[in-house]
């Protein structure tokens, strides 16, 4: 039997790199897999193919809508292609996941194709092609999620879909309708819209992309309905039934009326529930809580103190880059390091165009703490760099203490938003203030000088430009 001193059972974003960085730490490390390539949810079925499909369906949107305003003319019409925007997707899939391969060569780290089951707390058996036992002193699980659904909601994935099939449908829907104004919903929906569908968006919630700053959701809602999507939140969907080749959902507005929506494919973006099926955790001593996460404490240590867990399958933000922190954490602390993770400077990205991205505490959390802040706002459609490129929409908010002028958080609406991000992260990392943003030098004419102007507003209310 193979003994090793770490086995990670997932590959996804947090079992890779927990991989590598306990080998580069010196430690003889498998990694357990049940599908046939490495990556997990994010390579695989979540935000590479999203983010392939976003580019493709963003070029055709360009040349439809914005390439005669930029003096360009293309003889004949302009065509969609989906059976080969798809396979271009899985292309780059397939080059992403095989680099995986490459990196686990490369750390000589021993990768098992097949599902893992605890034996007890120092063995699993894989059970693949064949059946296979090995050893582990340490375990760290790294199993993910799955699309979470509603009770009475059939998921036919033919027409009644989750993310998974939405990325690779075989024909554009006449009239999706996506219940869910989530990140997942929105991105998918607009893939859709611009290649020409109507998109309804059915949301419970009073507004969409509701966990962010209320002024978010607020901006992006008013460029969405820009862009003709039918938003309609505060919808409680209570049916969602199939009849041949329509799908009739019914949902209760904030009047208690019923309004019915039909259409033709209904994505179903809820959420996402932790992955544990099949891994036997009780076997090894591993409590579960009540919403089927597995327990860890601040160590991300689970109940049994040689098994660890990290991403999606624990509590806090399902991200990739969350599960990606957590697995170098637990592979430092196996190694006798002592990391740490500041959850706090986790950013949420949406990668609609404009994209919307965040960091920190939000308006809504600042009020609930009781945090005496001051914000400094200043719109993209005022700098020389969104006028190039006419991407005037969205804005950049940051929150500083009223006292100290530390920022507290920055959230944004804005083309390359999900790059611009970082540069709030770094800040809020060196716990700069405001003006100390503010004083730094902004390459003219970029996005970024939006963040510039945006501190200067906040530190006494002298952004330059507006
Ligand atoms: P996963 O990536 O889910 O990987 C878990 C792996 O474990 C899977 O491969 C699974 O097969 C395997 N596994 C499970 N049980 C077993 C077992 N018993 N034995 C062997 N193998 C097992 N996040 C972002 O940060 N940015 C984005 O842009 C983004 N876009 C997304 C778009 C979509 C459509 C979706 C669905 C998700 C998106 N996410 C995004 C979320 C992101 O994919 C997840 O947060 C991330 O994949 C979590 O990583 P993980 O390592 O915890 O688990």
């Amino acid at each position: 039997m193979n003994s090793y001193d770490v086995a990670v059972i997932g590959s996804g974003p947090g079992g890779y790199v927990a991989a590598i960085r306990c080998a580069q730490l010196g430690m003889k490390t498998a990694i357990i897999e049940k599908y046939s390539t490495l990556g997990g949810t994010c390579l695989n079925v979540g935000c590479i193919p999203s983010k392939a499909l976003l580019d493709s369906s963003h070029h055709y949107e360009d040349a439809v809508k914005h390439f005669e305003e930029h003096g360009i003319e293309i003889p004949g019409d302009v065509k969609v292609n989906l059976e080969k925007m798809i396979a271009r997707k899985q292309a780059v899939v397939d080059q992403t996941t095989g680099g995986i391969d490459f990196l686990m060569k490369k750390n000589n780290i021993d990768v098992y194709q097949g599902l893992g089951s605890f034996k007890d707390a120092t063995h699993i058996i894989i059970s693949g092609e064949e059946t296979t036992e090995i050893e582990a002193k340490n375990t760290i699980i790294a199993t993910g999620s799955k699309p979470s659904n509603l009770p009475f909601i059939n998921i036919d994935k033919e027409r009644v879909i989750t993310s998974t099939e939405a990325l690779k449908l075989k024909e554009i829907p006449k009239h999706l309708i996506v219940i869910g104004g989530g990140v997942i919903g929105l991105e998918l929906g607009q893939v859709y819209k611009r290649l020409g569908a109507d998109v309804s968006v059915v949301e419970f919630m009073d507004r969409i992309i509701p966990t962010m700053d209320a002024g978010l959701s607020k901006e992006l809602n008013k460029v969405l309905k820009k862009q003709k999507f039918k938003i309609n939140a505060s919808h409680k969907v209570k049916s969602v039934e199939r009849v041949g080749d329509e799908v009739i959902v019914k949902a209760d507005n904030k009047k208690g009326e019923e309004v019915e929506f039909k259409g033709d494919y209904c994505l179903v973006s809820v959420g996402r529930r932790p992955y544990t099926d099949g891994l036997n955790a009780e076997a090894a001593g591993i409590k579960l809580n009540d919403r089927g996460q597995v327990e860890v404490n601040d160590h991300l240590q689970t109940s049994a103190s040689n098994i660890y867990a990290i991403g999606d399958v624990v509590k806090g933000a399902m991200l990739a880059h969350k599960a990606e922190e957590e697995g170098v954490f637990v592979a430092e602390t196996i190694a006798g390091q002592k990391p740490h993770i500041d959850y706090n400077l986790i950013p949420g990205v949406v990668y609609t165009w404009p994209e919307v991205a965040a960091v920190g505490k939000t308006e809504e959390q600042l009020k609930e703490a009781g945090v005496a802040y001051k914000s400094g706002q200043f719109p993209m459609r005022a700098l020389g760099r969104s006028r190039a490129s006419m991407d005037l929409d969205g804005f950049v908010k940051i929150l500083a203490d009223k006292t100290t002028d530390e920022i507290l958080g920055v959230h944004m609406v804005g083309a390359r938003a999900a790059d611009m991000i970082a540069e709030a992260v770094v800040a809020m990392e060196y716990r700069a203030s405001a003006e100390d943003v503010s004083r730094m030098s902004h390459a003219h004419p970029t996005f970024t000088e939006a963040i510039k102007e945006a501190a200067l507003a906040a530190t006494d209310d002298r952004a330059l430009h507006i």
